[in-house]
């Protein structure tokens, strides 16, 4: 075990008390207290101990711009949400005042799904209706949200969460929604070579991941110091160390899946519900022959998009996405991104709802660089509202559901509690609040989304003042199998978004880490709850130690200095990131359909269902396709 000495000159290596974009910690004390006590801890007592924490503590570093106080699920928001959870307005709260509005329709949760209920519920009314958006951050978006940082003068962004999209099929619904926000993906120019050295790819996003990829095998697999292999995959493996036996099932995989074609006819017929009635890992083991072994030493990150192994998910996660259709979904050539990922999507929706939103015209660049006129986001008199900082914690039908004129709407904003009511309302934030926050939910609707587990996810953002030490080893793009995350890579971005026109090895940039928390081996249940554990009782700074820990055992032999080269660190923490569809969340078990129809094919009342959970695959375009459901459900059956 290391003294302290060695500890605090090992902190001095990593850079911990270098002066980056981050605040100080000065709640240490406390902290240090809260991480003793963090391991026996039940998650509640733990949540309740973040909140004891200064918040900087455990929400750490902003950023700067228009998101410096939203990053991921800060403090403030996970302590308000908790309130729900923890019962605080199971009885009605005596002090709440009411601000004396009714609105048309009331959307609870501003990410790309609450806010496009709202665009789709103003136009499709002629703006002769009005409608108001809750979300519970400081800034729109929910999960398409970006970090901004300036980095020796430059101005760099990257995705909290929901990151790239797709070119879609002309003329389809999403390509016409697109059409309608002014997404012009033909506008989509990105930043070209640097210099004179020899250019290695770069993507258009973090998970775009070109070859030539770097994949580290580290103390995990024998090797001390790790070792880098270039493409392993595309030279049969070669060097790779694993078994001789999980070598040659690799080799197999590799070669069949490479013709593998989709296992069933149409989503629903017999072979697609056999796969939903299987795991993930199941599936590969049955069609490639893989052992249980391989699959949960080198593909973990099969499960990837769905936020969990493939040990719980269901096996039809393998082709869930396929059925969004998109022109071109190849990551090489299809895949695009705004600087700061789905964001650039939230924020166009926004600014064609309200157009001072943002000030400017409606150009990318515009959209993207010029800075949010919160004032103007919630006037009085305006079609379309958005109420930012606010927590739905009630929701309920003022009368018997079939028959009442209105929904009551309570919420918190900072320590007040309010309430409004509203003619219809769509619940866009998701089967993890919608569950507790409707007070009136039937026992089927409270049924069908206990079916509904929601994994968490941290996305931490690294800004780096050149990426040297990777060009160096020859690729942009790295993965590997054990610490923090599992890939990363240096990207291009878009020039509307940026002065700098060019990107090389010594520019700055943000790479971006995805951590997933899983357990194979437990329950999907008992996987989320201890991944939320692990997420809410860890501090800024243990986190931040382990990020540097992690550059620099994979690259302080090609030159990376943590003290030197890391310019700021932004943690993004999801405690809910994914809905994780475990087998029969699709199709159904035992016959019977799937639960979540029930949500999705009908009103409650004047409740209708929003948000990406519901269709089973989390994207951008599930999003808007349920906020369009949602809304005309209200338009033609509630208030029609
Ligand atoms: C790490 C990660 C990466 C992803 N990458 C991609 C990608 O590359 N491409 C893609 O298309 N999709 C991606 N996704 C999927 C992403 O979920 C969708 O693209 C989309 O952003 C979801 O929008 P939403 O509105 O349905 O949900 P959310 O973004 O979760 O929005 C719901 C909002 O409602 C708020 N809310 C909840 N309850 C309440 C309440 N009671 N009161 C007030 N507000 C409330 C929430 O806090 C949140 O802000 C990714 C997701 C994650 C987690």
């Amino acid at each position: 075990m290391p003294h302290l000495g060695d500890k605090v000159r090992y902190d001095a290596v990593l850079g911990m008390g270098s002066r980056i974009t981050r605040r100080d910690f000065l709640n240490s004390t406390l902290l240090a207290a809260g991480s003793v006590l963090a391991g026996p801890k039940a998650p509640r007592d733990l949540l309740a101990q973040a909140s004891l924490w200064a918040e900087d503590d455990w929400t750490g570093y902003g950023g700067v711009g228009d998101y410096r106080r939203s990053n991921g699920n800060t403090a403030e928001v996970v302590n308000s949400a908790h309130k729900i959870r923890d019962h605080v307005f199971d009885k009605y709260p005596a002090e709440a005042t009411d601000t004396g509005e009714v609105f048309d329709c009331v959307v609870v949760g501003g990410g790309i799904s609450g806010l496009a209920a709202a665009l789709f519920f103003t136009r499709e009314s002629g703006a002769k209706l009005s409608c108001l958006v809750l979300e519970n951050h400081a800034i729109f978006g929910g999960e398409a949200k970006r970090n901004d940082f300036i980095v020796d003068g430059q101005r760099l962004m990257a995705p909290q969460g929901s990151d790239h999209f797709q070119i879609p099929y002309p003329y389809s619904f999403i390509a016409r929604f697109y059409e309608l926000i002014g997404v012009r993906i033909r506008e989509f120019k990105y930043q070209t070579w640097a210099g004179t050295e020899p250019e290695i790819p770069l993507g258009r996003t973090f998970e775009q991941m070109p070859a030539p990829e770097g994949v580290y095998f580290g103390a995990r697999f024998g090797q001390r110091p790790g070792l880098w292999l270039v493409d392993p995959w595309e030279k049969n493996l070669e060097r790779i160390p694993i078994p001789a036996a999980m070598r040659a099932e690799m080799l197999a995989y590799l070669e069949r899946s490479s013709r593998a074609s989709v296992p069933f006819d149409y989503p629903g017929d017999e072979k697609s519900r056999y796969l939903d009635s299987i795991t993930l890992e199941q599936h590969l083991m049955e069609a490639y022959g893989l052992s249980r072994e391989t699959i949960r030493t080198l593909m973990m990150g099969e499960g990837g998009g769905f936020g969990a192994g493939p040990d719980v998910l269901s096996g039809y996660c393998a082709y869930a996405f396929d059925a969004l259709h998109s022109l071109d979904d190849s990551p090489e050539t299809g895949w695009q991104a705004f600087p700061g990922g789905n964001c650039g999507i939230a924020r166009h929706i926004v600014k064609t709802l309200i157009p001072e939103s943002i000030a400017g015209s409606k150009t990318l660049e515009a959209v993207c660089r010029n800075r949010v006129n919160f004032a103007a986001l919630d006037r009085p008199g305006q079609p379309a509202r958005i109420r930012l900082g606010a927590t739905a914690v009630r929701v309920e039908h003022d009368a018997d559901p079939a028959r009442s004129s209105g929904v009551r709407v309570t919420y918190t904003q900072g320590d007040k509690v309010y309430h409004l009511k509203a003619r219809s309302v769509v619940m866009a934030g998701g089967g993890w609040t919608a569950q507790l926050v409707v007070r009136d939910l039937p026992a089927r609707h409270r049924d069908a989304y206990a079916e509904f587990h929601r994994m968490p996810c941290m996305l931490a953002n690294v800004a780096v003042r050149n990426w040297r030490f990777v060009y160096k080893l020859g690729f942009a793009s790295a993965s590997w199998y054990e610490g923090l995350g599992s890939f990363t890579s240096v990207r291009k971005v878009p020039v509307f978004s940026t002065d700098a026109k060019t990107i090389g090895p010594d520019s700055p940039t943000v790479l971006t880490f995805k951590i997933l928390y899983l357990y194979p081996g437990l329950s999907l249940h008992e996987q989320g709850s201890r991944g939320r554990t692990e997420l809410l009782s860890t501090s800024f700074r243990d986190y931040e130690r382990r990020i540097r820990e992690q550059l620099t055992e994979m690259f302080a032999r090609s030159g990376f200095d943590a003290r030197r080269d890391i310019a700021g660190v932004i943690l993004n923490r999801w405690g809910h990131a994914y809905l994780s569809p475990q087998p029969g969340f699709f199709f159904g078990k035992d016959g019977k359909p799937a639960t979540r129809e029930i949500l999705r094919g009908a009103p409650f009342g004047r409740i209708s269902f929003a948000n990406t959970d519901l269709s089973g695959a989390m994207d951008h375009k599930t999003a808007v396709l349920e906020a369009h459901r949602a809304v005309r459900q209200l338009l033609d059956q509630v208030l029609a």
